[in-house]
C-alpha cells in the first residue's frame, strides 16, 4: 500500500479521506491538526474530523513551470470544501479553459509515481464533480 504524500491524508476500511480539526467554539474547520483555533484561540475544544470530500472552486492558476520531473502545465487551485475548510491542490481531468469560479468539484485520490522513482506515493487531486458533465 502506498504511502500518503501529505500527512492529512488517512485511511480506513472504506479508504483514504482528508483530516482537519473544528472548534467546537466557534464551528471553524481547519485542515489538518491544530493546537489551537486560529480564529478564537480556544485550545480545549478542539476536535479531529473527517473532511468533505466535495466543494467548490475559488481560485485557480495554470501552472506551465515546475520542478523537474512534475509534468506542466496542470491548474493549481484553492477549493471551498463544504464543510467550510480551504485546501489547496491539483486540479485534473478538466480543460484550463473550462474552470470556472465556483466550479463543483470532489475529492479524489490517486497513486502516483514520480519521474525517476519505482514506489507510487498516494495524493489527492480535485475532479469536477459528475453532475456538472464538465469530464
Ligand atoms: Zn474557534
Amino acid at each position: 500500500m502506498s504511502e500518503p504524500l501529505v500527512p492529512i491524508i488517512e485511511r480506513d476500511d472504506s479508504g483514504p479521506y482528508l483530516v482537519g480539526t473544528r472548534c467546537r467554539a466557534c464551528e471553524h474547520v481547519f485542515v489538518g491538526p491544530r493546537e489551537a483555533c486560529a480564529r478564537c484561540t480556544e485550545r480545549e475544544s478542539l476536535e479531529s474530523l473527517r473532511l468533505a470530500d466535495s466543494g467548490r472552486v475559488y481560485v485557480w492558476t495554470v501552472v506551465h513551470r515546475s520542478f523537474p520531473g512534475v509534468a506542466t502545465p496542470f491548474i493549481d487551485a484553492i477549493v471551498d470544501l463544504d464543510d467550510g475548510s480551504h485546501l489547496k491542490g491539483t486540479l485534473a481531468d478538466i480543460d484550463p479553459d473550462a474552470v470556472t469560479f465556483d466550479l463543483p468539484v470532489r475529492v479524489e485520490f490517486r497513486e502516483e509515481i514520480p519521474a525517476g522513482e519505482t514506489l507510487p506515493y498516494l495524493t489527492y487531486v480535485f475532479v469536477p464533480s459528475k453532475e456538472t458533465g464538465d469530464e
